[in-house]
């Protein structure tokens, strides 16, 4: 099920406008999609977990891919020796119908310096498209990252996101991948990303 529905009913307010946000070059509207669901369950190239810096498992997402995974995806975690925040590194699918597991690690959201909070979560997105691209993947699934016990407000964290996978897309490997999709259980991040897709990706 994808969410392209232009414009939002759900009364949230935004201080982005759409006059911010430079027409793009192509539409890339039929590259970009919503799901609400469960990330675990995607038959795509790569999922991009929620992960932590010591990427050996934690609750919300994370717990969920490692469980359908298996141990086989803890032991090439730990061989990874964790990962700084604002980044990401790649693994196998193992027990999962994707290929790969890209684990990106978001920031805990600091209300106190929004600006560092934006420029880590931009970087993991950034991140993890690059390490797609890099092992052949043409297709992958976000998680809704840092918006759960990390405390990123979906209504900053969706056009953050957004705006990190429009770059990737309109930039020299954006052919490189045909279909972004950002996965979530939440309905207000749903609301978000309904609300800001149309803005990022609006439809020809
Ligand atoms: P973080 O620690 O980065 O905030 P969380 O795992 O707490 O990560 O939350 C990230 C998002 O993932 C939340 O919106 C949460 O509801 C969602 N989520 C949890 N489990 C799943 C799942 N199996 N599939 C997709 N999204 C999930």
């Amino acid at each position: 099920t994808y969410y392209h529905r232009p414009g939002s009913d759900t009364g949230s307010s935004s201080s982005i406008s759409t006059a911010t946000i430079p027409e793009p070059s192509k539409s890339l509207n039929d590259r970009v999609g919503l799901i609400r669901g469960d990330i675990t369950t995607l038959q795509l190239d790569a999922i991009v977990n929620a992960a932590n810096r010591s990427l050996l498992g934690g609750g919300g997402v994370d717990g969920a891919i490692h469980r359908a995974a298996g141990p086989e995806l803890y032991d090439e975690c730990r061989a990874l020796g964790g990962c700084p925040t604002g980044s990401a590194k790649i693994t196998g699918g193992y027990g999962l119908p994707a290929r790969k597991v890209i684990h990106a690690v978001g920031p805990i959201y600091d209300p106190l310096d929004h600006d560092k909070s934006e420029q880590l979560l931009t970087g993991c997105y950034t991140r993890s498209l690059e390490l797609a691209v890099e092992h052949g993947c043409r297709t992958i699934a976000f998680s809704a990252i840092s918006t759960g016990v990390y405390g990123y407000p979906s209504q900053d964290a969706a056009p953050a996101a957004l705006g990190a996978i429009r770059r990737f897309l309109e930039g020299p490997d954006g052919d490189k991948l045909d279909k972004v999709v950002i996965v979530t259980f939440e309905m207000k991040d749903v609301e978000a990303y309904n609300e800001f897709i149309p803005l990022y990706f609006p439809p020809v």
